[in-house]
């Protein structure tokens, strides 16, 4: 099991958003998590990339209780085994495609060369080589969230978290951009969390999660025939 979730509260206040959340996500897993309007994705998935930190409940990544390990190295495994993509693409607008995509690299403490090497590798495999020295400015949306994910990618993720990545996309470039996260399930074993509104994109997934009033209210698996 790459990631398990145990009983996650998370209260703002006086405001229960997450009341026992249990979750379990394979290796190369593909899950989508939808739900009403501040049902608390957000929350869930920023606790589930430990950007977050439950008031209760346990978070067990790669068989290590995250509860129980140092700051240093939770950092580690947050830059070396995560990786993040949101709905705008938060690419620095000041650098190029190519310096944003190796960025996370470059911060790892890997070699420059490696780090923009991995770099041109991904805009090549994300089809947006060709723009590797263009500024985000110059991107069509589309583009800047393929090298957004170029750099979610960069340090070989085991995980992906995504939070609404296609909520500013038309519909062609959404679907095409969750094709990618399948091919890179595929070639890498990389594993997905996607919040999405759409049940379209969802349905994508090997398995989807709705999120209501604070629990898992309703679960779906993809029947393979
Ligand atoms: P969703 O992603 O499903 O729309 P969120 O996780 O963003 O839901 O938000 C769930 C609830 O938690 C909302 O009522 C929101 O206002 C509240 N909330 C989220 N983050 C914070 C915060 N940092 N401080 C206070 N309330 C928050
Ligand atoms: P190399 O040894 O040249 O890095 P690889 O076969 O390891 O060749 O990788 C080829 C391409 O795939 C490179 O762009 C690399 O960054 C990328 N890549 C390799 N492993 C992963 C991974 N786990 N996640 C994302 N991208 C990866």
């Amino acid at each position: 099991m790459l990631l398990e979730a145990i009983d996650i509260h998370k209260s703002y206040g006086n405001v229960q958003v997450l009341r026992g959340v249990n979750l379990q996500l394979q290796e190369a897993e593909v899950l989508s998590v939808m739900g009403a309007s501040g049902a608390g994705k957000s929350t869930l998935l920023h606790i589930l990339g430990t950007l977050d930190t439950p008031d209760r409940g346990q978070l067990i990544f790669e068989g290590t209780p995250l509860h129980a390990v140092s700051a240093k190295q939770l950092n580690k495994i947050r830059n070396q085994a995560l990786g993040f993509v949101f709905q705008f693409h938060n690419l620095l607008p000041e650098f190029t495609a190519l310096e944003n995509a190796a960025m996370p690299a470059l911060i790892q403490g890997i070699d420059k060369a490696e780090a923009y090497e991995r770099a041109a590798c991904l805009l090549e495999y994300l089809g947006v080589a060709h723009r590797a020295k263009h500024e985000p400015g110059r991107l069509s949306g589309g583009e800047a969230q393929r090298v957004a994910v170029a750099r979610a990618l960069v340090n070989h993720p085991r995980l992906v978290l995504a939070d609404e990545p296609s909520g500013n996309l038309d519909e062609a470039n959404a679907i095409h951009l969750h094709e990618l996260f399948l091919k890179l399930r595929e070639d890498f074993r990389t594993a997905f969390i996607i919040v999405t509104h759409h049940k379209e994109l969802a349905k994508m997934a090997d398995r989807g999660v709705w999120l209501n009033e604070g629990v898992i209210a309703e679960e779906w698996q993809r029947r393979f025939v």
